[in-house]
């Protein structure tokens, strides 16, 4: 794995990077001010192929890797961590599903839209009694025969109200030892009986939508089913393994984001005659930072490179994702203070970032759930 990225990969960073500083970079500001979900920039991605990255070209996708596509995410959080959250569930979470357990018809119907950047996608699992357990989904789909009705509600979804196509939890019946069986739908947002409820007022990423999804008889086709109707659960684990990387690589990305605010402020900023850096207790903050933030760089960028040799990456991705989510929050915050009275207000940025980057430790499981993913494995203990 080469962390120092060559060829495609440095040659998509610097796209990224400079697309973002130059085109995006001047309305963060106020889409999170005024919580407006970025249509138009979506849009325009989507135009540029970054709402597809590790999606095959015969699927609309760019037909690039799982680094690439991690690096991107990194990328665009160290700017805007809102956008990089719906590219990141849009991608990982709704393509991803479609990816793992679409058939190819399925694929040409729901994933080349979404891949090509036509559609943007919203993944399900998350309800009010169903959070980190999500066995215990109480959204239902029964059959009818040539289709499914699903009833119920979801709750925390990403991309609420924007985007075109959901894939969805929902139980479609218990096994003998009473275990919940679930199935994943994907859902279009036009279907009759479905509807968003309300929109999340969060700590941070203002300009992403979260929000409630209501089924009320919602009837999809048996054709809208991804894989085995009652074993969908192992698929929903599978997907969240890839949602993992691109939540440590937005987690990187805002933790990167705090250590580029903050080394140029404590080299400027003079007390008691001095730049504050000089001193060495902010020095030593900055240090931390950029040791703990090369770490998690490796953790993930090596989570991803995993996935694209075809080996196992559960692991190493739960390992990312809570190593880097929990960098991500001492880093923003160790900038936050390093700015002093400046860091709390809005005149810079830190701020957003540690409410931003709070999310990175409860989204796509909790860090407690990660710690209990790693156990598990390490330990060996048999999955219950
Ligand atoms: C901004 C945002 C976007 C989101 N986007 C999506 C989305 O697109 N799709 C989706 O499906 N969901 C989404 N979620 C939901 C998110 O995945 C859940 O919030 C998360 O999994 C935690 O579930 P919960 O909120 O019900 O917390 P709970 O599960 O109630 O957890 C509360 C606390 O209990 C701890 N805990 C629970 N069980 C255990 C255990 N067994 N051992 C140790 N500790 C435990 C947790 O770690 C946590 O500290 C989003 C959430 C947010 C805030």
């Amino acid at each position: 794995m080469d962390l120092d990225l060559s060829g495609e990969h440095a040659s998509l960073r610097q796209t990224v990077r400079a697309y973002m500083a130059a085109e995006v970079a001047p309305v963060v500001d106020a889409h999170e001010r005024e919580r407006r979900f970025p249509v138009e920039i979506v849009r325009r991605i989507g135009e540029m192929g970054w709402l597809g990255i590790p999606i095959a070209e015969r699927w609309g996708g760019a037909g690039m890797d799982t680094l690439a596509y991690a690096v991107a995410i990194e990328e665009i959080a160290r700017v805007w961590g809102s956008l990089a959250l719906i590219v990141a569930a849009h991608t990982s979470l709704a393509c991803g599903g479609l990816v793992l357990g679409g058939t190819d018809e399925q694929r040409d119907a729901f994933l080349t839209p979404m891949a090509s950047g036509q559609v943007i996608g919203g993944y399900g699992l998350t309800e009010p009694g169903a959070g980190s357990d999500a066995s215990g989904t109480r959204t239902t789909a029964r059959s009818d025969g040539d289709g499914w009705v699903i009833d119920g509600a979801k709750r925390f979804i990403t991309n609420a109200g924007q985007a075109g196509t959901y894939v969805v939890a929902a139980r479609t019946g218990t096994s003998t030892d009473g275990r919940a069986q679930v199935g994943a739908f994907v859902v279009p947002a036009d279907t009759p009986g479905f509807s968003v409820g309300r929109l999340e007022e969060k700590l941070g990423l203002h300009a992403s939508a979260t929000g409630e999804l209501h089924f009320d008889g919602v009837r999809v086709p048996e054709g809208n089913v991804l894989g085995d109707p009652a074993g969908g659960f192992r698929l929903f684990l599978r997907i969240l393994d890839g949602g993992r990387i691109s939540i440590g690589a937005l987690a990187l990305g805002l933790a990167q984001a705090a250590l580029d605010a903050a080394i140029p402020y404590v080299r400027e900023r003079k007390q008691f005659g001095r730049p504050i850096g000089s001193f060495e207790a902010v020095a030593f903050r900055i240090a931390d930072m950029a040791t703990e933030i090369e770490a998690a760089r490796a953790l993930v960028y090596r989570a991803a490179w995993l996935r694209d040799q075809g080996r196992d990456f559960g692991l190493a991705a739960a390992q990312a994702k809570l190593f880097a989510s929990e960098v991500a929050s001492r880093a923003t915050n160790a900038a936050l203070l390093s700015h002093g009275g400046y860091g709390y207000v809005d005149d810079y940025p830190v701020g957003r970032f540690l409410r931003d980057a709070k999310l990175t430790e409860i989204g796509e499981g909790t860090s407690d759930i990660q710690r209990l993913v790693i156990a598990r494995q390490v330990l060996d203990l048999r999955v219950s």
